[in-house]
């Protein structure tokens, strides 16, 4: 019954309905007992009354000459009356007679003792008067009124109007089940049974049903109809979305495994989050699922270059901006060093992405292009641009505040252009060979040696503050180079060397003069005779401006 109550509008108005006519009709039924219980209280007076004037001209005879058969003939026949129920007829203080409805009380004098000592509503008392003279009181008659009969006359009405009234109620409860259900849950059923069997995607709409199309039903009908017109157009874009999506992912998916560029994702604190195959083989990594085993890969294949790998992500971080750099990196065999540019941009919340490529041929193309471009392709030596560029980096290293001093000797050749001269060009290169071997044998590898060209060569004695060490090496090469050089079986020369030595401190570098000196140095021995060596005026070696010679 309750779950007929919570699923059915209509058994629910119905209950509601009848409920509510219930309340009422009890409510009128009780209304209408009290009144007419009053009105048929007063009906009875009304009809006792009539009763009483028809018999009063008879009853005032009986009792004027007291003739008991007659007066007990009156009061059965008042008694005829159904409002009744004992009459007395009493003259002079006796009963004349007396009648009684049965199981209405006693008879008799008893019964005449009640009647005068009750003084209640439904007592009557008439008097009666003498027919000779109707001033003259002859007797008075007792009536009781049958209130059992006056009740039930008015129970019966009232019963009769709550059937009414509950006949109304079914008819007021039948009512609106049919108008409830055939106007507003049949519709509303038949509506909720096609939108189970539409099928939306096919443009089928709902059916406006007959007769509703102005009401609240086709109301609702077309608001469905619009619900479900937005909702697929919804769905569409969404499904659209939704596959475009997934294309995207594929293809990003497919970028990522296929990719010869090493894609992987970092924490802040340089961890890898994941990466792609390519990354793998880049960094001969084991292909583990995950990214577990090698949170911490790049650090460690990064050893020693942390800091930068660290720069790099707090300038991503903090300045939102792609960074890129260089990293050497020292794999296991067999695929050794290795050079990787990383390229290293914020992603996510707490996210970078970076990109890994093998820059390793480049590199070292670029090394050797770097290389070839300060050595001197005859002697193997640097050339010019590398002592310049060697210069530019102690320059650097002096203003970094973490250099030594070092010595540095120019050297020009003596009578050079006579072996050309006599013995050809490629004598004078055999000779230029010859001594930058002899030159290179005698100075420290940490030494740095260039020809500047011609028959031009510089040494720089590195971290070395000791002038007789220098003087020494001077001296040697002096030594060395004026012994006869074999260039055939019958052909040998001899060149000699004219060496300037210069020295700067840690402190007081000055490039420029540090060669200037050294040159003019080189030039005073040639003035003096060649095949030696000059010391410029070192304050720190003051006063000696040393000359040595083989
Ligand atoms: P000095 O004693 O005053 O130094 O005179 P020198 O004969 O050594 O002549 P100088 O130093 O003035 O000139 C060097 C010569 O070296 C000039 C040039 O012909 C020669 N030369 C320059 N480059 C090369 C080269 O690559 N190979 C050869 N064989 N000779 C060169
Ligand atoms: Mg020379």
């Amino acid at each position: 019954m309750l779950r007929l109550l919570r699923t059915s509008i209509v058994y629910r108005s119905a209950f509601f309905v009848l409920g509510i006519a219930l309340l009422v009709g009890i409510f009128f039924a009780v209304l209408s007992y009290h009144f007419s219980a009053q009105s048929e209280q007063k009906l009875a007076n009304q009809r006792t009354q009539a009763s009483l004037s028809t018999i009063e001209n008879t009853a005032g005879i009986a009792c004027f000459v007291l003739d008991q058969n007659l007066a007990a003939e009156l009061a059965r026949g008042l008694l005829k009356n159904g409002d009744i129920s004992r009459v007395q007829i009493v003259s002079e203080g006796k009963v004349l007679a007396e009648a009684g409805k049965p199981g209405q009380g006693a008879t008799g004098q008893s019964a005449l003792t009640i009647l005068q000592g009750i003084n209640s509503s439904n007592q009557l008392v008439h008097a009666i008067h003498s027919p000779f003279n109707p001033k003259e009181k002859v007797c008075d008659i007792y009536l009781e009124l049958n209130l059992d009969f006056i009740r039930e006359q008015s129970t019966t009405k009232a019963r009769f109007i709550v059937y009414l009234l509950l006949l109304q109620a079914l008819a007021m409860a039948s009512a609106v089940v049919y108008v409830v259900h055939t106007m507003i849950t049949r519709p509303i059923k038949n509506i909720s049974d096609r939108l189970h069997k539409l099928a939306p995607e096919s443009g089928e709409k709902l059916q406006l049903p007959d007769g509703s199309e102005k009401d609240e039903i086709g109301q609702l009908v077309r608001d469905v109809n619009t619900l479900v017109a937005s909702l697929l157009t919804t769905l569409d874009d969404e499904r659209a979305l939704r596959i475009k999506h997934a294309i995207g992912e594929k293809k990003f998916q497919t970028i990522f495994e296929n990719a010869e560029t090493g894609i992987f994702q970092l924490n802040f604190s340089g961890e890898l989050l994941s990466y792609n195959p390519a990354f793998i083989r880049m960094f001969g990594l084991k292909d583990i699922p995950g990214a577990d085993g090698y949170s911490n890969a790049l650090t460690s294949l990064l050893e020693g270059q942390e800091l930068r790998l660290h720069l790099m992500i707090d300038a991503a971080i903090n300045e939102a901006k792609v960074m890129s750099d260089d990293f050497y990196v020292q794999l296991a065999s067999p695929s050794g060093k290795k050079w990787v540019n990383l390229v290293i941009s914020p992603a996510d919340d707490g996210v970078l992405q970076g990109l890994a490529n093998d820059i390793t041929a480049s590199r070292l193309r670029e090394e050797s292009a770097n290389q070839l471009a300060v050595t001197d392709h005859l002697t193997g030596l640097n050339n010019r641009l590398g002592f310049e560029k060697e210069i530019a980096r102690l320059a650097k290293e002096h203003a970094g505040g973490n250099a030594h001093g070092f010595f540095l000797l120019m050297i020009d050749l003596d009578k050079f252009k006579q072996v050309n001269d006599t013995h050809g060009h490629t004598v004078g290169d055999q000779v230029l060979i010859h001594f930058a071997n002899l030159v290179a044998n005698t100075v420290r590898k940490s030494d740095f040696v260039a020809r500047l060209g011609g028959d031009e060569f510089i040494i720089l004695l590195k971290n070395l503050t000791n002038l007789t060490k220098a003087e020494e090496i001077a001296q040697k090469i002096i030594a060395q180079v004026c012994q006869p050089i074999e260039i055939t079986d019958d052909l040998s020369v001899q060149i000699g060397a004219s060496i300037g030595v210069s020295y700067t401190g840690p402190n007081d570098f000055n490039p420029d003069e540090l060669v200037e000196q050294a040159d003019a140095a080189m030039y005073q021995v040639k003035r003096s005779g060649r095949n030696a060596y000059r010391v410029v005026d070192l304050d720190i070696y003051n006063p000696s401006q040393t000359t040595g010679s083989a």
